[in-house]
């Protein structure tokens, strides 16, 4: 079953593919956004920001 989530920068309804698994990043087609799945069960994500060298 397809999940759907808000997205935290632009509210555009974001698909979590069924075949997803925690740690994948999707982008969000709408502002472009990274946003990584932390969790699927609960399902929880964050925006995605890589680390400062
Ligand atoms: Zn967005």
């Amino acid at each position: 079953m397809e999940m759907v989530v808000s997205c935290p920068e632009c509210d555009e309804n974001l698909i979590i593919p069924v075949d997803a698994e925690e740690e994948e990043i999707i982008d969000c087609e709408n502002c472009g956004v990274e946003i990584e799945i932390v969790s699927l069960d609960p399902l929880e994500i964050r925006i995605f920001e890589e680390e400062e060298k």
